[in-house]
């Protein structure tokens, strides 16, 4: 279980997993940046570290994780990278990182692209979920800033162009 560590880290940052997310899925530090934190959570898929999945998405969302799905999914899954296309900070409180993260589909090298919206609750970054039950644009967010749903985390799930 130990000799991992000081390999590259799943992440691809070019550094060791100790000197890399090891210490955020440890939660010895909190990830410094959005990227950061969608770094750590693609190497903890990848490490089938459910709980640091689940941890660092929004609390008023977790709920709604399913921590048996997830474990199954990230186990079949076949990882072969992350590349981290772009990191934008929008406004205070937000960000969003573009990606894609390689895995083997049969035969094949298929590619997920995606554009996360990430929310800085406390001084923590979290992941937005997209995937789980949403309040209506009318309704108050989900990261508890007060505001309508639209006019804060929803502005941030939009699909890549
Ligand atoms: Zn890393
Ligand atoms: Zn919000």
């Amino acid at each position: 279980m130990n000799t991992h560590h000081h390999l590259p880290c799943p992440c691809g940052s070019g550094t060791s997993y100790v000197g890399c997310c090891r210490p955020l899925h440890l939660r010895h530090i909190l990830p410094p940046t959005a990227e950061a934190l969608m770094r750590s959570r693609y190497s903890a898929y990848v490490l089938h570290l459910i709980d640091y999945i689940i941890a660092t998405t929004v609390p008023a969302q977790q709920t709604f994780l399913d921590a048996a799905e997830l474990m199954q999914w990230s186990s079949e899954t076949e990882w072969l990278g992350l590349n981290v296309i772009s990191h934008k900070i929008l406004g205070k409180d937000h960000a969003q990182v573009e990606f894609e993260a390689y895995f083997r589909d049969g035969q094949h090298r298929s590619a997920h692209h995606e554009l996360s919206g990430f929310v800085n609750i406390g001084g923590q970054w979290y992941f937005i979920d997209p995937t789980v039950p949403l309040p209506t644009m009318k309704q108050p967010c989900i990261c508890g800033s007060g505001k309508k749903f639209k006019a804060c985390c929803g502005k941030y799930l939009k699909p890549v162009a």
